[in-house]
């Protein structure tokens, strides 16, 4: 049996690696070129055409079927010169992968290639095979997808890609992307409103993103020896190696040849589809990396990221390598997350996040950084729920990574200025005084990027022109969250317009009727700002005197998305009906007990074919030579004691995996989901899972290297 790990071993000794050389020196000549752009566009449409199209996407509006059908022509002869001869509709639906199905450009009847409008705008995939949480009974199994204009058309080998949204046939959405733009427009209404207040000109406010991207990546042969990881995405078992990251050596280190050759690999395809990749480095665990592109539109920052990872997968098998996105792919060592970076700009180009000389913007700047904590302050329970997934729970609350406690970092300089805002309170000012100076908000300095970024702790945190969602997880869509987090600012801006206008009916002056009610919010929402470590135990105790949740698991975390609060909140802008909102809950814990269900499987499986007959074979090896020692009259005790250590794992292997099967099949009778779910979290998940994995790891440091079946993380991790 272990013939397929040594197997591996050997064909990871010999690999070569083949060096990467971009199309050009500039990316400026490559970048795009796959991209069906605004500029390929224009250059293809007659002007009044294009001026409408560009018009409509800016606006967000309908496009006529006499438009679709000059687009698509344009779009159909720019493809077939790069030798495309399929089109398919491209989207997110909720099974965490993007989806496509492929139609050829060829119509036979015709006897020619045709790219009509119609099919540009609208295919309707068979919408019964994707995860609808019973939003629709089969017998009317219809789903459409919708043509997103907002997201430019690509290329993707020889296939024709046009990103969509994906809605059942009575329109509810069945994808992470529905949700999401209309979460942009309720946040860019609600903003802009604000802005307002202080400038007539502002007429939208967008979201932007830019998402870090952990990951890591091992040999192909390794991971194919390891069904754990093929199956479950993370290696159920594995010894701690002897070293792992306790030198902090690969952090900004050397990137290995091997490894470098893929990312340069990936950028390339990447860069060619438009996605602004820029940073590249190794992270904390061996072999772990990061990638970083610029940060855009959020809607169009959302497609990349989803498209980069399946570039990322593919591009990995022609370097015989395979990327994990999996959250924790290897205990005791880091996870992986996505850092969501995102501010809101305005049209006329000002960053709301950003701080600036002037006091009078500052005070924009405080509304949106106030306006941003009271948000979380009052949602975090949803913003928890964004990001509950059965491999994020590994990683938030470890050690390593976020705690599931939803809190704010801004830094000592703005906690300062917040603070003294607050202790002010009931400073009078008068005509011709300086409020500014009076409240000592005048002087902010401009780049305090540097005294910010520095709590890498805090599962949200303001960087200096920016907030960072730092608990979102490696596999995660980012729509979700991001959906989330423009939603409950929509909403708190609402409110904060509401508030200030209603003082200002009272005759208030606007600029004190802003203060009064950032300084009334500053006080309401001080219990979710946190400065310290947030990975100590020390803030967990903390955060359960100030009343802020700390839920360390999916099905739970996410009954907050069905809460009566959030379901008028989904449904008061327009995001999502209460029954989308049921779907969504009812999908996420199907996946979540399946997920469980797979993993609790794989061990079953794993520790009675693998494991426990290696351990036998080992044992009896073992005994033999117990049996010549006592034959020759040697002592034979320390022999001995080593097969009862080695039968002892094994029995309580055995025992603890009948166990868990037998738990499984009880809980599998629960009709109710969440009941079923929460007891296949509590009572095989947490039950058995660290019982059952201890005496395999046992195992694996007794029994003989040369018999054990599975690559063990010293291989997996450094060998590449
Ligand atoms: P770090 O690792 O220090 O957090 P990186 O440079 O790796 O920083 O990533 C920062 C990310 O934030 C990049 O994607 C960058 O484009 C993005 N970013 C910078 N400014 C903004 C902004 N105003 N809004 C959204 N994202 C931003
Ligand atoms: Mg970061």
């Amino acid at each position: 049996m272990a013939h397929i790990r040594f197997n591996a071993l050997d064909i990871v000794q010999k690999r070569t690696t083949e060096r990467i050389e971009a199309p050009s020196n500039k990316i400026s000549e490559y970048f795009q070129t796959d991209v069906f752009s605004l500029d390929q566009m224009k250059a293809a449409l007659a002007p009044d055409v294009f001026k409408k199209v560009n018009h409509a996407i800016d606006k967000g509006k309908r496009i006529d079927m006499d438009m679709a059908d000059q687009i698509a022509s344009a779009v159909k002869s720019w493809a077939m010169t790069k030798g495309v001869t399929h089109y398919t509709h491209w989207f997110q639906p909720l099974t965490g992968a993007t989806a496509e199905k492929h139609d050829s450009f060829f119509n036979a009847k015709k006897g020619i290639e045709v790219f009509e409008g119609s099919m540009l705008v609208q295919q309707e995939p068979d919408a019964s095979s994707f995860p609808n949480g019973g939003l629709r009974t089969t017998f009317e199994a219809r789903g459409y997808t919708a043509w997103d204009p907002s997201s430019p058309i690509f290329v993707w080998g020889r296939t024709l890609c046009i990103p969509t949204i994906f809605v059942s046939y009575t329109g509810e959405s069945l994808d992470h992307k529905a949700p999401l733009l209309k979460a942009v427009e309720a946040v860019d209404k609600a903003a802009t409103k604000v802005v307002q207040l202080f400038d007539r000109n502002v007429v939208k406010v967008s979201a932007s993103l830019g998402v870090e991207q952990e990951y890591f990546v091992i040999d192909k042969a390794l991971y194919s020896a390891r069904p754990d990881l093929m199956l479950s995405g993370r290696t159920l078992f594995g010894h701690n190696p002897a070293r792992g990251q306790q030198l902090d050596d690969h952090y900004f280190g050397a990137i290995p040849s091997r490894i470098y050759n893929y990312m340069k690999d990936f950028e390339i395809e990447s860069l060619k589809l438009g996605i602004p990749v820029s940073t590249r480095h190794n992270e904390v665990a061996p072999s772990q990396f990061e990638v970083a592109p610029l940060f855009e539109d959020i809607n169009v920052a959302t497609d990349h990221n989803s498209l980069m990872m399946d570039v990322m997968k593919r591009v990995a098998e022609r370097h015989d390598l395979q990327v994990l996105f999996h959250e924790k792919p290897f205990a005791g060592l880091n996870g992986s997350g996505k850092h969501n970076n995102w501010s809101l700009l305005t049209n006329t180009g000002v960053n709301l996040f950003q701080p600036s000389n002037s006091a009078r913007e500052n005070l924009l700047f405080l509304v949106f950084l106030v306006n941003t904590i009271k948000a979380v302050a009052d949602n975090g329970d949803l913003l928890r729920a964004s990001i509950a997934s059965a491999g994020n729970d590994h990683r938030l609350g470890a050690n390593e990574a976020p705690p599931a406690i939803m809190s704010v970092f801004i830094g000592s300089e703005l906690t300062a200025v917040l603070n003294e805002l607050e202790e002010k309170g009931n400073i009078k000012i008068d005509k011709g005084d300086n409020m500014y100076m009076k409240l000592g908000i005048d002087k902010i300095p401009n780049i305090i990027m540097d005294n910010t970024d520095r709590n890498r702790t805090s599962p949200f945190a303001f960087t200096g022109n920016k907030f960072e969602f730092r608990a979102v997880g490696s596999d995660q869509n980012v729509a979700q969250p991001m959906a989330v987090l423009n939603l409950i600012m929509a909403e708190q801006l609402t409110e904060f317009h509401k508030a200030v206008k209603k003082e200002m009916d009272k005759g208030t002056d606007k600029k004190i009727a802003i203060v009064n009610i950032l300084r009334q919010y500053i006080k309401e929402s001080k219990k979710v700002r946190f400065e310290g470590d947030g990975y100590s135990e020390e803030w967990a105790n903390e955060a359960e005197k100030r009343g802020l949740p700390n839920i360390k698991n999916t099905p739970r975390a996410i009954e907050a998305f069905v809460s009566k609060k959030s379901k008028d909140l989904f449904l008061r802008h327009k995001v999502m009906t209460p029954q989308e909102l049921e779907a969504r809950n009812e999908i996420y814990l199907e996946n979540y007990m399946m997920k469980i269900q797979i993993e609790s499987r794989l061990m079953g499986d794993i520790a009675l074919n693998q494991i426990i007959p290696t351990a036998v074979k080992y044992q009896n090896t073992l005994a033999q030579n117990a049996k010549n020692l006592s034959d020759l009259n040697l002592d034979n005790s320390e022999i001995v004691k080593n097969i009862q250590l080695i039968s002892g794992y094994t029995k309580d292997l055995r025992t603890l995996v009948h166990e868990m099967i037998e738990k499984r099949k009880e809980l599998n009778e629960i009709e109710d989901h969440q009941e079923r779910t929460n007891k296949y979290c509590d009572e095989v998940k947490e039950a058995y899972f660290d019982k059952i994995r201890y005496a395999v790891d046992k195992l694996e440091l007794y029994v003989d290297d040369e018999l054990w079946p599975l690559p063990k993380y010293r291989e997996l991790l450094f060998l590449r």
